[in-house]
């Protein structure tokens, strides 16, 4: 399960959009014969679904072992646009599940700056990760000249080494606000580099 998804002619999509991204609608990429939409991460078939309870996104037509996104968990799945849409409210651009040309890394959500230069990765990470796995992967964001902001719904081991935030899980009072808050006390680094 993704937010987003490649189609050959449009570029990508992104599902937290309202014109996906791309001026399109769910129209026209729903149930619809023939259109070929790809994973950005493992460029399988994917197909758009929406449902009354559920936010838009894309889904595996054959689920792979080794996608990520794919596989990633239901909470990690809701957890992802909140930062997005924090940043988004704050004024920024940002875009979902974006990786660098070497694939050393790929962010839930890219910031980009005023020069639309990408400068703040915002990582929703739920599943374990040991400290020194946090500062390798912030280290992979640095060497691109990228920020990283790892974000937690609860205490983690890392937390305290990498550049992070705690957030209240998606679903809960306050989760939304407290995202923007603290994403709003950081607008200094917008002009830092
Ligand atoms: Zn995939």
């Amino acid at each position: 399960m993704g937010y987003t998804a490649v189609h050959a002619g449009w570029g990508r999509l992104d599902a937290s959009l309202d014109d996906l991204g791309c001026g399109r609608s769910w129209a026209d990429v729903r149930r619809v014969k023939g259109l070929e939409l790809a994973c950005p991460e493992c460029r399988g078939r994917v197909f758009a679904h929406v449902s009354p309870h559920r936010a838009g996104h894309f889904y595996h037509q054959v689920r792979p072992r080794d996608c990520e996104l794919a596989n990633e968990s239901p909470e990690h799945h809701l957890l992802k646009p909140e930062p997005a849409t924090a940043a988004r409210a704050a004024g920024f651009r940002c875009e979902l599940e974006v990786g660098n040309e070497a694939r050393t890394w790929r962010a839930d959500v890219l910031v980009f700056d005023p020069q639309d230069r990408p400068f703040m990765a915002l990582e929703a990470q739920l599943s374990p990760m040991t400290p020194q796995d946090a500062r390798t992967r912030t280290d992979r964001y640095a060497a691109d000249g990228v920020a990283v902001c790892w974000v937690a719904v609860e205490k983690r081991p890392w937390e305290r080494g990498v550049p992070s935030l705690r957030v209240a899980p998606p679903g809960t009072a306050g989760t939304r606000g407290r995202c923007v808050m603290a994403w709003r006390a950081t607008p200094g680094q917008r002009h830092a580099r």
